[in-house]
């Protein structure tokens, strides 16, 4: 089986780094990403497993979002803190979704990835504009793998 390191070369994981510092400029919503390769679970399962583990409950407008991705199982869900989801339409993360799988379905991991985190720091922006008093990076950057 492919291993995760396989999907990203750490120049490119610092290009997706860069585009969370940059999507998390212009909104208080922090953004994470996390990666592994396969999981038996049901993928919306897993990512909300995942979201509780990295402790991404714990802002302080319940505004994280998770980019969870199992890169064998070609499947990746976006999931988004209760804040969120009580102020947003239900097709909120199409847009992000769709950029996503508009690049990996041409293979392009890396930059579904970076269009994915823009994405989401885009629309997260409307609702949970930038502000003096929740600058603060609440959830580090770093990409996280199991
Ligand atoms: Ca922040
Ligand atoms: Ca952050």
């Amino acid at each position: 089986m492919s291993k995760v390191e396989d999907f990203l070369s750490v120049q490119e994981e610092q290009e997706i780094i860069a585009a969370i510092r940059k999507a998390e400029r212009s909104t208080s919503g922090e953004i994470r990403v996390h990666i592994e390769t396969h999981t038996d679970s049901d993928h919306f399962d897993r990512a909300l497993e995942v979201f509780h583990l990295l402790k991404m409950d714990n802002t302080r407008l319940r505004n994280g979002v998770l980019i969870y991705i199992a890169v064998a199982d070609k499947s990746f869900v976006i999931y988004g803190d209760k804040g969120i989801n009580k102020v947003v339409p239900k097709n909120f993360w199409n847009s992000t979704r769709d950029a996503m799988n508009n690049q990996f379905r041409q293979g392009n991991f890396k930059q579904g990835l970076i269009e994915g985190v823009l994405q989401a720091g885009f629309e997260l922006q409307k609702h949970f504009p930038w502000d003096i008093d929740t600058h603060e990076n609440e959830l580090p950057n770093e990409i996280s793998r199991s």
